[in-house]
């Protein structure tokens, strides 16, 4: 989204173009610093002052990058609106604009329509989508939303590339309108994925409970775990609660009796929790497990 702000304008469209872009730097790089910090932070072991470990710093980071992705697509749409509504046609050539509309006067005029212009709108789009693929593939092989949320602001200005690719390609061919119209076409996509990104991290921050798939296959571990053992008939899974923290599952089993102790002492053997915890260990993602017998 290099022009989001060029209707700033006091200024000369160079001038203007040169904050606009001063302002996206500034952007990109809060957003690359907030997900450095979020992983450094959200991979550190357990400490007393953090017990549960620091995957959440990952989760915070998720929500505040998805914010800025929502920010990002809002200037953008925004922007696109205030150019689709210079683009209407009157009759007169005096256009009215609604005062808090953005407006800009040299818009279509002010694209250099030539090669150089296309190569640069080209360049960046290959250079962002390629920064997307790589970003994508180290998060989903972490397990980090928060570096998946930086990889779609890297695509979101792979987009806004492409928009500009499409604004100066329909300009030359008499199609102003392509602009502003992929410019919203583009921003609700961005918006949709930044607005599915900022409720599932906030739910995490919220202690939401993982998904039924997954707490499925947590209990199906803890229940395997009791069959193999000499206890498969006395004690049952009775519950599985478990959180996301971040990268990291936090998961606890509820183990109770299926009938009356004979001997009057019921307890859950340590070694049988000792395999519900390996079990369980083994779903991919969990870090810590808790075994809790209610008898
Ligand atoms: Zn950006």
């Amino acid at each position: 989204m290099d022009r989001h702000l060029d209707q700033c304008c006091a200024f000369s469209g160079q001038v203007c173009r040169w904050i606009v872009n001063a302002g996206h730097n500034v952007s990109d790089l809060a957003s690359d610093f907030v997900t450095l910090w979020a992983i450094r932070r959200g991979r550190r072991a357990p400490s007393p002052e953090f017990p549960w470990g620091h995957g959440r710093a990952e989760t915070l980071g998720t929500f505040t990058v998805s914010g800025m992705l929502l920010g990002g697509a809002a200037l953008f749409a925004f922007h696109s609106g205030g150019q689709l509504a210079e683009l209407i046609p009157t009759t007169n050539t005096a256009v009215h604009l609604p005062g808090w509309m953005p407006h800009h006067h040299h818009h279509v005029s002010g694209i250099p329509l030539d090669g150089w212009a296309l190569a640069l709108a080209a360049a960046g789009w290959s250079v962002k989508e390629a920064l997307y693929l790589a970003t994508a593939h180290l998060g989903k092989k972490l397990n980090s939303q928060v570096l998946m949320s930086n990889a779609w602001h890297h695509r979101s200005d792979a987009w806004g590339s492409a928009v500009a690719l499409a604004g100066i390609g329909g300009a030359m061919a008499g199609f102003p309108v392509a602009d502003p119209i992929g410019g919203i076409i583009v921003s609700t996509m961005i918006a949709r994925v930044g607005w599915h990104m900022a409720v599932s991290s906030a739910r995490d921050l919220c202690d939401a409970s993982v998904d039924e798939t997954v707490r499925e296959s947590l209990k199906q571990a803890a229940h395997d775990a009791l069959v193999d053992s000499y206890y498969s008939s006395s004690l049952r899974i009775s519950s599985v609660r478990a959180r996301q923290s971040g990268p990291y599952i936090l998961a606890e089993i509820n183990v109770s009796a299926t009938r009356a102790p004979t001997d009057g002492d019921a307890r859950l053997p340590l070694h049988v929790v000792e395999v519900i915890r390996e079990k369980v260990r083994a779903v991919p993602h969990v870090r810590d497990v808790v075994v809790v017998f209610k008898p």
